[in-house]
């Protein structure tokens, strides 16, 4: 059985106190669904309060992004460890990581690796492009991205892992995937692709989310889905009454 899990990805919004408030307003609606697994992505600035505030609420915390070096000279990163002070979990590769800040296959990896080594869970990021969705390159494009992203991985490292399948062109945009056609990538690329690498017990017990313009509206649909696991929530996170009715959408 995978568990559901629900993350909001905050993106580059709200400061501390805007954050305090927002955790305020939705951490009831968040607590009465402990089935699920609810995870919050606010911005490093906030960490530190938030991990304050959900303490003993069975609320997790996760960075959205850290380097892969332990320490030294590179200015304007976060290490790990310092991920770790304060999360369980880490979004890695999201597509606006890749896209503006040159994030590659190779460097999820070492990150992957890092946040393993660290005991933090990755949650990787993988998707298409509209134009490669276009000319037909999905199965080609999210396979490299589990190949190259995850490889060198012990199996017991592996099932640790939570990928989240994000094509592109759904993010932010109000256009989601259908949830057949999110299942089908999932069903038909992402797991073979994860069992080639780890094996069918390993793959077969990988939780992997839908992202892309999931609402309290059309999460339910997702979710009925045999593949999909959960969801990583980009705008619909900010908002308390949208981001609950995820959860609890979420609810087996
Ligand atoms: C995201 O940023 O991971 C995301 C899925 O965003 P949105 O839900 O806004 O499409």
């Amino acid at each position: 059985m995978r568990k559901p899990l629900v993350a909001g990805n905050w993106k580059m919004n709200k400061t501390v106190e805007q954050a305090r408030l927002l955790v305020a307003e939705m951490l009831p609606g968040l607590q009465a669904e402990p089935s699920v697994e609810r995870v919050l992505c606010p911005p490093f600035s906030a960490l530190m309060a938030l991990a304050a505030q959900l303490t003993g609420t069975g609320i997790g915390l996760g960075a959205q992004n850290m380097y892969w070096e332990a320490s030294g000279a590179y200015t304007g990163e976060v290490a790990p460890a310092m991920v770790k002070e304060f999360c369980e979990y880490v979004i890695l590769g999201h597509s606006e990581r890749r896209t503006y800040f040159g994030e590659t296959d190779a460097t999820v990896n070492r990150k992957v690796k890092a946040a393993l080594a660290n005991q933090l869970i990755p949650i990787v990021c993988i998707g298409e492009t509209l134009a490669e969705n276009e000319a037909g390159k999905t199965a080609d494009v999210v396979i490299r991205q589990v190949l190259e992203g995850l490889k060198e991985l012990s199996e017991e490292q592996a099932r640790k892992i939570v990928i989240a399948y994000e094509p592109i062109w759904a993010i932010g945009t109000g256009r989601a995937a259908t949830a057949t056609g999110a299942n089908a990538v999932l069903s038909e690329y992402i797991r073979p692709a994860l069992i080639s690498l780890f094996g069918k017990d390993v793959a077969e017990g990988t939780r992997i989310l839908y992202g892309g313009s999931v609402t309290g509206s059309n999460a339910a649909e997702f979710f009925g889905q045999p593949d999909i696991d959960g969801a990583l929530v980009g705008g619909a996170s900010l908002k308390p009454a949208d981001f609950i009715k995820i959860v609890q959408a979420a609810v087996k």
